[in-house]
């Protein structure tokens, strides 16, 4: 399924994207977010029924994305997100 963390404003959309079909739980995003944006549980809050471990976003920085992911986008031509490039499976995406 589609996990969906973030929130609206009058400048956008700021949402991440786990797509719990995808993501193993390896931790990758973890070690490389600057920002403490993801942890790994073992029991997925969006859906109990699903087996093994889960990257979610924190609870604190659901309605700070736009902010503390800003060292990662400088400017709209964005580089790749370190999150982004460290899932290998793809199950990380932004809305902006
Ligand atoms: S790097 Fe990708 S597969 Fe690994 S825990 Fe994060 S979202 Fe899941
Ligand atoms: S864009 Fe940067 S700060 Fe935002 S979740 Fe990805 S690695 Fe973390």
């Amino acid at each position: 399924m589609l996990a969906n963390y973030g929130y609206k404003d009058g400048s956008g959309d700021y949402f991440i994207t786990i797509n719990t079909d995808l993501c193993n739980g390896c931790g990758e995003c973890v070690a490389v977010c600057p920002a403490n944006i993801f942890i790994v549980v073992d029991e997925d809050p969006n859906d109990p029924m699903r087996d093994g471990p889960v990257a979610i976003v924190a609870e604190e920085k659901k309605k700070k994305l736009k902010y503390e992911c800003n060292p990662c986008k400088p400017t709209q031509n964005r580089p790749p997100l370190p999150c982004v490039e460290a899932c290998k499976t793809g199950a990380i995406s932004h809305s902006w």
